[in-house]
């Protein structure tokens, strides 16, 4: 992100010094060709001046038109010379602005990096440090739970308790997850991971989540469909992607996943026939904690709007490319390019 941003921070150092240094050329280049012109002109004028003083000059001057023309090349040869000089200054600058531009861009951004790194680190040590009292509230709920000689008010309330100490967990699993994707140094390793596996294996965890809607796996024969890959980064994504395809389709409607190649990139894509994403949501639904209206109202889906935001850095670790088709009311499909 912030290579990007330096990248583009130097391009406009350098269009500002580009456009100063060329109007200066132009002026430079006018006001010096004035000059010249008129030196020329001036030298001409006194040729002619001493040949009406002596006369006897004539004999050697051989004629008022092949002198003008002389001078006229002149003036080309010195202009051509002033634009080769005026060309090579520019070529200098242009150089000296980019590598100036580029480390004094750098020197820009490096506080604002620094104080983004450690924004993500304090959000990764607070989702760290949430995760132990989360877990121990989470055991304690669930053996209080178990007690069957609690009241059917208490048992309700320590049972929506234990709901929300699950959302608070996702949550903060969530956000640890994105912290670390997002940090400079993703340091998992990468393997050769077999995608029909992995889809595969997230459908059957899935399954029992699934009551009324029906997913489908679709791979072409004989292919397998390896790549470059974490494995539980992988199976996250295809989770993410699948249950936001079950959790936004209608009853009995179907999500098909379907594994294919094409020109040696192997593809994933999750297409479902459920609520779609409306137009104007479409641009966002990657960045944090957005919610398109129609998940949060009208069908109350249960969600932070994180997932999208956490499937994107899990694409760009792998060097890999997401894009969403979608139409609201008619279904959304998310495509994963992965090169091989
Ligand atoms: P959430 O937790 O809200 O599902 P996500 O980041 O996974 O968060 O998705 C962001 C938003 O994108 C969702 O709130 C929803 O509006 C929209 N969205 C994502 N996937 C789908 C889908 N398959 N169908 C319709 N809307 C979707």
């Amino acid at each position: 992100m912030f290579h990007s941003a330096r990248i583009k921070l130097t391009i406009y150092y350098l269009s500002v010094i580009m456009m100063v240094s060329g109007l200066f050329s132009v002026v430079i280049y006018q006001g010096v060709s004035d000059q010249v012109s008129q030196g020329y002109r001036q030298a001409e004028q006194r040729l002619k001046n001493q040949e009406k003083l002596h006369p006897e000059m004539r004999n050697i001057v051989i004629n008022h038109d092949e002198i003008h023309d002389f001078f006229l090349q002149q003036l080309e040869a010195s202009q051509k010379l002033i634009i080769l000089r005026l060309l090579f200054i520019n070529g200098v600058i242009f150089l000296m602005s980019t590598l100036l531009g580029f480390f004094f861009a750098g020197k820009t951004l490096q506080p604002i990096e620094e104080a983004h790194e450690r924004q993500k680190n304090f959000i990764a040590d607070a989702s760290h440090e949430l995760r132990t009292p989360i877990t121990a509230m989470k055991t304690g709920l669930e053996v209080e739970l178990r007690n069957k000689k609690i009241k059917k008010d208490v048992k309700d309330i320590l049972e929506s308790n234990l709901e929300e100490v699950n959302n608070l967990q996702s949550l903060t699993d969530y956000l640890l997850n994105l912290s670390f994707y997002q940090t400079s140094n993703r340091t998992r390793s990468h393997k050769k991971i077999d995608l029909k596996k992995i889809v595969d294996g997230v459908v059957k965890k899935l399954e029992p989540l699934v009551d009324s809607v029906g997913v489908g796996v679709i791979s072409g024969s004989g292919g397998d469909y390896v790549v470059k890959g974490d494995k539980d980064a992988l199976e996250e994504l295809v989770t993410i992607l699948l249950d936001n395809a079950i959790k936004y389709s209608h009853k009995n409607s179907e999500v098909i996943v379907s594994l294919s190649e094409k020109s040696g990139k192997v593809l994933l894509s999750i297409k479902d026939n459920g609520i779609g994403i409306d137009k104007k949501d479409l641009p966002f639904i990657f960045d944090r904690f957005y919610r398109a209206d129609n998940s949060r109202t009208k069908s109350r889906k249960s969600g932070f709007g994180l997932g999208l935001a956490l499937a994107k850095e899990i694409v760009e670790a792998h060097g890999a490319d997401i894009t969403v088709n979608s139409k609201s009311g008619k279904g959304s499909e998310f495509v994963i390019e992965f090169r091989v």
